[in-house]
């Protein structure tokens, strides 16, 4: 069996990639080692309850993003999230604080120190760092302040990255954040300047509205299956390895298919590699698969009659310094349609991830008696007893990018130059959110599909 492109794994990325390369006439076929497309992606119904057991909303954060859901509207429906969505909670000594948007609840924010809020005055006025690999911990204390870290970004990089501010490197991690000290000097002043600079009406199309898909993000899935063709995508492809015969001459095998194909896309996690590509040099393979993954545990809690606190905001993350055993919870049917009964609640809680993973260990029981404590204290309820509790268990969730990622990309980067028509893509590069998953896809067809023309 000959294919022009063999696209591994069915998650975003892959059907991404799929997707465009089929639009572009490009024969694909994409292999799936689990029973059902989507990847992390999976929506779920039951008793009036519509839970994802994977992300729960993107941003339209690429123009990228916002094509591919017009491109799929035939499929599938759009839906950004209402204005509740805006309002965001952070936990202070126990207590909810809202997210200051304006000057004045700037000022007066419990959230933050009086000598830090001062101090921001001569953020513009501050030295651009000179450390590439400078942490995410130190770039924010030297431009902003201790407590800048502990109560806005700390709690940020917990419900983004699950991870550790003192781990994650900026260049890599946060690139628009990173850029903008290096390009005008100060987030304050490099942020009102890039407001100011004209657009293209593509990059318009990036915005950062909160979206998700009617009836639950895998509709999405759904819509891009049925553009690919199912006949296209293959589940179900155990023990799959790729041989590489010489440059643009690739075997891969699974099971009783053994497919010949110039290009190969790989887009599973770089756990998964190894054992796939086990052409690569250990020692080279050893630079990309090293890559550390948060461990975490997600929760979806559905609530047929809503007793406890307000919820009426996307959600509320909670600060390391707080010391609680949950990362944050999410207010899902405040800002998405029809995802509980009419008087009802939907929440998504995190557990786990780089600086409390022992707590990813919990076995399901423990992990409901961790929820069910900290949900009746922080949401004000009188009692735990949802009537909906489903616990879906992450050993690689999110990919954190620290100090050793530069290594990684040029390892990457000099493989693929080896090893011409293989590509190594998915989430150990190029970003971890969905809107960065849909851009890397979407590049990567259009550089393929060139070279078919
Ligand atoms: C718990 C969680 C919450 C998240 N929350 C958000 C959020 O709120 N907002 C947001 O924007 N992003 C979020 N993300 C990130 C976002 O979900 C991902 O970036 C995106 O869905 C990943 O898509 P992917 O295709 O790159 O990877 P995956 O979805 O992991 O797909 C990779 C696919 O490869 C397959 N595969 C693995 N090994 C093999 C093999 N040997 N052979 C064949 N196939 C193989 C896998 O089965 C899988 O289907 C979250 C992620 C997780 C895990």
């Amino acid at each position: 069996m000959k294919n022009q492109v063999v696209v591994i794994g069915a998650g975003l990325t892959g059907l991404t990639t799929a997707f465009y390369l089929k639009k572009a006439g490009v024969d694909v076929v994409v292999l799936e080692k689990k029973e059902q497309p989507g990847g992390v992606i999976q929506t779920h119904h039951e008793n009036g309850f519509v839970f994802e057991s994977g992300p729960n909303t993107g941003v339209l954060g690429s123009p990228e993003a916002a094509e591919l859901m017009e491109d799929l509207k035939e499929h599938c429906t759009l839906e950004i999230a209402n204005p509740e969505a805006k309002r965001r909670l952070i936990l202070k000594h126990g207590k909810w604080h809202d997210i200051p948007s304006g000057l004045i609840g700037g000022i007066t924010t419990p959230l933050f120190s009086w000598y830090d809020k001062f101090r921001l005055l001569g953020e513009p006025f501050r030295k651009p760092g000179t450390n590439p690999h400078e942490s995410l911990a130190d770039l924010v204390k030297r431009r902003m302040g201790q407590s800048f870290l502990d109560y806005a970004i700390d709690p940020f990089i917990l419900g983004v990255y699950a991870g550790d501010p003192s781990l994650l490197v900026p260049k890599y991690a946060l690139p628009k954040l990173y850029n903008l000290e290096q390009d005008f000097g100060s987030f304050v002043g490099g942020a009102v300047k890039k407001s100011r600079m004209p657009k293209t009406d593509r990059e318009k199309k990036a915005t950062r509205d909160v979206f998700s898909v009617e009836g639950g993000l895998t509709n999405m899935i759904n819509a891009l299956v049925k553009e690919i063709g199912e006949d296209c995508i293959q589940c179900n492809c155990q023990d799959l390895t790729v041989e590489y015969i010489d440059a643009n001459n690739y075997r891969v095998k699974t099971g009783d298919t053994s497919i010949e194909t110039p290009y190969v896309v790989t887009t599973s996690g770089a756990h998964t590699l190894p054992s796939m590509l086990n052409f690569i040099e250990p020692s080279m393979m050893d630079k990309i698969a090293n890559l550390k993954y948060a461990r975490v545990i997600e929760a979806a809690i559905g609530f047929n009659d809503w007793q406890g606190g307000d919820i009426k905001a996307f959600g509320g993350l909670i600060p390391f310094k707080e010391n609680r055993d949950i990362l944050g919870v999410l207010f899902m049917n405040s800002f998405l349609k029809n995802r509980a009964p009419e008087k009802g609640a939907l929440l998504t809680v995190f557990m786990g991830g780089v600086r409390k993973e022992e707590l990813a260990n919990a076995n399901d029981e423990e992990a409901r008696e961790i929820i069910g404590r900290e949900l009746t204290d922080l949401m004000k309820l009188p009692e735990f007893k949802p009537d909906l509790f489903k616990l879906v268990r992450y050993d690689y969730a999110i990919p954190q990018y620290g100090a050793d990622s530069g290594m990684r990309f040029a390892t990457v980067e000099q493989l693929e130059q080896q090893y011409q028509g293989l590509i190594i893509a998915g989430n150990l590069r190029d970003g971890i959110g969905m809107a960065d998953r849909i851009k890397q896809g979407r590049t990567i067809a259009a550089e393929l599909s060139e070279q078919f023309k």
